[in-house]
């Protein structure tokens, strides 16, 4: 029997995580252990510090009081008592592209996946009207999961997916974008005349790339970027080693 994990950042009840579901449902065994609250921009965190509580919610399907990452390693553990085949993280309300990533709780619930060695899809959708529309999303992640279910990942790897809203003209496979990053912070004074802040992403600034995830999504591609969790920058070493280490080898 092929199982499958799902989980989102959005939390049980959203729509996106019910379509991700009922997408996955004809190739496999789909358990679905996901956040009671939403968890969007959760990044990899664990909860460490208190109880988690897991509620079952009908066959099958879990809701857990913690994190994305969380949701994986209970489900692991204590749920499905073992790996799945395959662990879904979707589908986000809303595209994860570029530098963003880190961020993510829906990639990092699949690079949690990766790292206790199973192929792993974050799938995130993008809107273009007032209501979501599901389909090139849902059925982008059902085409990828039964090619990676079939063909496996190499090891270590994720894949993450980003869906243009409509449909979309076709699949390219893409590199992390670059955007110069603007936070926008808004600072207001509540009713005690204390100051408080709103963190939002401020308009985003993308460095040209037609190989990135952010242009293929742009030009109406669904974006699928192979990532691993090794943020070592291979490309750097040479210059930290000149920087900071004798020629023996040895902090100066
Ligand atoms: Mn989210």
């Amino acid at each position: 029997m092929t199982r499958i994990l799902v989980t989102n950042d959005d939390g049980v009840r959203s729509p996106g995580l019910a379509a991700l579901t009922a997408a996955l449902e004809p190739l496999g065994e789909v358990t679905v252990v996901a956040p009671l609250r939403e968890t969007s921009a959760i990044g990899h965190a664990l909860t460490l510090h208190r109880p988690l509580r897991l509620e079952r919610l009908g066959d099958r399907r879990f809701a857990l009081d913690g994190t994305p990452s969380d949701c994986v390693n209970i489900a692991v553990v204590s749920v499905l008592k073992g790996l799945p085949q395959l662990v879904m993280s979707g589908i986000n309300l809303g595209l994860n592209l570029g530098d963003d990533l880190t961020y993510s709780g829906t990639v990092s619930a699949a690079l949690e996946g990766a790292l206790l060695g199973v192929p792993s899809i974050a799938v995130s959708a993008h809107r273009s009207g007032p209501e979501w529309d599901f389909h090139g999303a849902a059925r982008a992640a059902a085409t990828l999961a039964e090619a990676v279910l079939k063909g496996g990942l190499p090891p270590r790897t994720l894949l993450n997916v980003n869906v243009p809203a409509g449909e979309p003209k076709g699949l390219r496979v893409t590199v992390q974008g670059r955007r110069n990053h603007v936070t926008s912070v808004e600072e207001r004074i509540d009713p005690r005349g204390r100051a408080y802040f709103w963190i939002d992403v401020a308009q985003d600034h993308w460095e040209p790339d037609a190989r990135s995830d952010y242009q293929a999504v742009r030009d109406g591609f669904v974006s699928v970027t192979p990532l691993h969790p090794d943020l070592t920058a291979h490309a750097a070493l040479a210059a930290i080693e000149e920087l900071s280490l004798g020629t023996t080898g040895e902090v100066r």
